[in-house]
């Protein structure tokens, strides 16, 4: 089941219960960002994914995790990733991550998005906008070009190009997070190989059939430059700048590529990218 360099290559039926637990994972997603609003606290975003993971039939793959001590991440501002839920009510115009990992029958999905808390002003969140918007953007290039690239390495390049494009369209510095990274995914959460989000000489690991990976860059309006705060999790941009992070779960397959935590699949937004969807067989 373990490739020469600690892949994990999956069989059809266990890509098909990542796709389940993929299933609940961007159900749960859905539910959480559409909660979104002034006055909600992230620690009843926390309980609403807990009941939507209970009623599909999965466990979080992050309660418990290290110690991790709720169910999904929730992270505000200049937090970008590991934010634990708390009882601070969201603020019009706060950026807010919510990322969210489910298990069932013992194959993980892992998935995030973040949205922006609707502020009256519309102006005042345009720049925060931008930024979300980037950070889709680069994933699903990223997500794109595992159906071309060789290596894991070439999505990290083409990651770094659409912040590229995003920055000159934007005509706006967006700073690339490089400490933490996309990985490998499969019987549990995090795998080889490491998937960087910027051009990088490493992991040289061919893209194959059965490779199930976490594409997920994270983007800042400032440094790339982040640290721990002292509750050991949250993960802070260190100047202070507003973050984003998108993720997917993604099966590369005999026949193409395969998102697990999208509802389509990936189908709509890869073929803006010239890309069609491999069969998932069950
Ligand atoms: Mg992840």
């Amino acid at each position: 089941m373990f490739g020469r360099q600690g892949v994990e290559y999956k069989t059809p039926a266990q890509i098909a219960a990542m796709r389940r637990a993929g299933v609940v994972v961007a159900r749960t997603l859905e539910a959480v960002t559409n909660a979104v609003a002034p006055g909600v606290t992230p620690a009843e975003l926390d309980a609403i994914a807990s009941q939507h993971i209970a009623d599909g039939g999965a466990t979080s793959s992050f309660l418990g995790y290290e110690g991790f001590p709720a169910t999904i991440c929730v992270s505000v501002n200049e937090a970008v990733i590991h934010g634990i839920p708390g009882d601070m009510p969201l603020q019009p115009g706060d950026v807010v991550s919510v990322d969210s990992g489910a298990i069932v029958d013992g194959w993980h999905a892992d998935a995030a998005r973040t949205v922006i808390v609707p502020h009256p002003d519309e102006s005042t969140t345009a720049h925060d906008e931008r930024l979300v918007s980037a950070t889709r953007d680069a994933m699903w290039d990223g997500i794109a070009s595992l159906a071309t690239v060789r290596r894991v390495r070439d999505v990290g390049a083409a990651i770094e190009a659409s912040v590229d494009e995003a920055m000159a369209t934007d005509e706006a510095q967006y700073g690339i997070v490089e400490d933490f990274v996309g990985h490998g995914i499969g019987s549990q959460m995090h795998q080889d190989p490491d998937v960087p989000n910027f051009a990088a000489s490493s992991p040289r690991t061919r893209i194959r059939p059965g490779m199930c990976l976490a594409i997920e860059p994270m983007l800042t309006r400032g440094s790339g430059e982040v640290c721990t705060c002292e509750d050991d999790w949250t993960v802070v941009t260190v100047d202070g700048s507003t973050a984003a992070h998108w993720e997917n779960t993604v099966a590369i397959l005999d026949d193409g590529i395969f998102v697990l935590t999208e509802p389509d699949g990936g189908a709509a937004e890869l073929a803006k990218r010239g890309v069609t969807l491999g069969m998932l067989v069950d």
